[in-house]
């Protein structure tokens, strides 16, 4: 009796606010007072019409909060950059120095990048545990747009270097600022240090790392513990459209390790479409500054979470699944994405059933760099011996990983491993097909 109960009560539970019941209380004022004056600017405004919703305050609760139409990021790139940019004139007015327009990867298969506009100082804002005097924010190449090299935030205190554009006549610059911290992806840390080696004595300063962005294997980890065994590293979740969405306290490090979070407070976190193993996705609002807040945005993400009070206080953890549909992978400076590898194997379509991908990270010359293993396939018995060679040979030469440079080229500048290509005779049978798997180890 006890599991059919609980298995019903599983199923009216599907969806969840990541809040405890004395914040929903109190916050809920604030939150009323954000969505009419949100719904006043003329992004939201041009939102609720296509979706055919109309505000209406004086019912306002968490179940009409529920009401709200989500927002994803196809939908941001229909209703234009311009009004958001209309919206925030008057704050930029203010302070034309404290905002850039930052770019997602554009790696999911309806989009290709999308342009958010950025208050600079949100880029760290609220997000270090032990705050920093001195960041340095190391942000992927296509994550930075405009201002592209570098970009010191309002205060000084906070330099933004695009490491993927990174040369030797920044390393002095890099140097001077003297950073205490630094905030970035896992494999943009990785990558300097791997083509830099001026790079470790460079960060000899900083004794704090706050990484996002990325799932971070024991590899990695192990590697920044070598180069730097003075940084102590956090890993929070964070995304460029909206920065912060969970946070890792200390007390989940040490009892989960990675990839568990609670909310971040300043957000509104919610978990919608939960399936019976308790996944659903995350959808994320951002308040503050209004002009450029998000409501209930769809993130892409999938994870579970649990109500389970922390020492630090939080009641609620997250722990990441990792995409929706995994349309993408990351992988120490190189984007694997499943639309490419689709792309190249148009070609093959007659030789190939279907299809798997496996990244993972490998250690070259004490370096670590990525590998690609594709599994297939085929319609029919292998027949002609050279298929397999072939097939490895047009893939490495056409499958672009960054947006100039081939497999092939990357593997001869000993960027990434040589393509690896299995044949198996049966995938196992599996409801959510995932394509495209890093395997963290
Ligand atoms: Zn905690």
């Amino acid at each position: 009796m006890k599991v059919a109960e609980f298995g019903q009560k599983m199923l009216t539970t599907r969806s969840l606010i990541l809040k405890d019941k004395l914040q929903l209380k109190t916050q809920l004022k604030e939150v009323s007072n954000f969505i009419v004056r949100a719904g006043r600017l003329s992004f939201w405004h041009s939102h609720f019409a296509k979706q055919n919703f109309k505000l209406n305050p004086r019912k306002f609760g968490w179940n009409y909060w529920r009401s709200i139409p989500l927002i994803n990021k196809e939908d941001f790139l229909s209703i234009g950059l311009d009004k958001r940019l209309s919206d925030v004139k008057e704050i930029i007015r203010r302070k034309v120095l404290g905002f850039i327009l930052q770019s997602t990867s554009g790696t999911s298969r309806a989009t290709g990048p999308v342009l958010f506009l950025k208050k600079i100082d949100s880029l760290v804002d609220g997000q270090l545990h032990q705050k920093g005097n001195r960041i340095l924010i190391l942000y992927q190449g296509r994550a930075i747009s405009l201002r592209d090299v570098i970009a010191v935030t309002s205060r000084g205190q906070s330099l933004v270097v695009n490491p993927f554009m990174f040369s030797h006549k920044m390393i002095k610059a890099v140097k001077e600022f003297n950073s205490d911290t630094t905030v970035t992806f896992p494999s943009s840390l990785l990558y300097l240090t791997s083509s830099f080696a001026q790079v470790k004595r460079m960060f000899s300063s900083i004794n704090y790392a706050l990484l996002s962005g990325d799932f971070l294997s024991q590899k990695q980890r192990a590697l920044v513990k070598k180069n730097f065994p003075q940084i102590e590293m956090d890993l929070d979740y964070i995304m460029t459209e909206v920065d912060s969405i969970g946070i890792c306290c200390r007390f989940l490090k040490s009892v989960y390790g990675a990839n568990a979070y609670h909310p971040y407070q300043q957000r509104i976190v919610e978990l919608i479409d939960i399936d019976k193993d308790g996944y659903g996705e995350v959808v994320v609002t951002k308040m503050r500054p209004i002009e450029l807040a998000f409501i209930r945005y769809k993130t892409g993400d999938v994870a579970r979470a649990i109500k389970q009070r922390c020492k630090c206080g939080s009641q609620w953890t997250l722990f990441l699944a990792g995409r929706k549909n995994m349309d993408y992978i990351k992988s120490l400076g190189v984007l694997i994405t499943r639309a490419e590898i689709e792309r190249v194997f148009k070609e093959f379509y007659k030789q190939i059933e279907e299809w798997r991908g496996q990244v993972r990270e490998v250690e070259l010359n004490g370096v670590l760099v990525g590998e690609l293993t594709l599994l297939v396939k085929l319609h029919n018995r292998l027949t002609d011996k050279n298929l397999l060679k072939k097939l490895k040979e047009k893939i490495s030469t056409k499958l672009l990983l960054t947006p100039r440079k081939t497999l092939i080229m990357l593997a001869r500048e000993k960027k990434f491993m040589p393509l690896k290509i299995r044949l198996v005779k049966q995938f196992p049978p599996t409801a959510k097909k995932v394509l495209l798997q890093k395997i963290v180890d």
